[in-house]
């Protein structure tokens, strides 16, 4: 959040926030806001986001992450009833590197359905392997570091 608690002007989630630019909600209370994706990678693509100016999941407040997962699972369960949604996908990008391109924090809610042509799983599991105890052991003193 900046610290004059007021919204930065050049980001374009907080314009939407103000009204400044337009966008379809679909919820919004004091502390966060849903609203659909101008660029749905599936029909309902929705963005859940803090009325807060946080850059990522390094900085938004606990209270503010706690109200977006809670509104992302009330916005799944409005796809699930409404729109035919079979599944769910909730992604977030911290960074460039995993794909962030609007640096106020967010969640994307992505509605998945049978046959709906984006197989995440079987890219997974060909980029992925079976790690060993010792190799899981020695990451988990890595990241526990002091
Ligand atoms: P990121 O790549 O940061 O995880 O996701 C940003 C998302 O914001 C993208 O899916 C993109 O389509 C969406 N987005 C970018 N600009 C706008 C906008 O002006 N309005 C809406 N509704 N979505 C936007
Ligand atoms: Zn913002």
């Amino acid at each position: 959040m900046n610290d004059l608690g007021g919204h930065p002007d050049n980001c374009i989630f907080c314009r939407i926030l103000d009204g400044k630019e337009e966008a379809t909600f679909l919820y919004r209370n004091s502390r966060v806001s849903a609203f659909l994706d101008i660029h749905p990678l599936f029909e309902g693509h929705t963005l859940v986001i803090p009325n807060d100016h946080y850059v990522d999941i390094s900085d938004v407040s606990e209270e503010s992450l706690g109200e977006v997962m809670k509104v992302a699972q009330e916005v799944s369960n409005l796809m699930r009833k409404n729109l035919g949604a079979e599944g769910i996908n909730i992604m977030h990008a911290t960074g460039r590197p995993a794909g962030q391109t609007i640096y106020h924090f967010h969640v994307h809610v992505l509605p998945r359905r049978t046959g709906d042509d984006v197989e995440f799983q079987s890219w997974w599991f060909s980029r992925s392997h079976k790690a060993s105890r010792e190799e899981l052991e020695n990451l988990a003193g890595k990241l526990l570091r002091k």
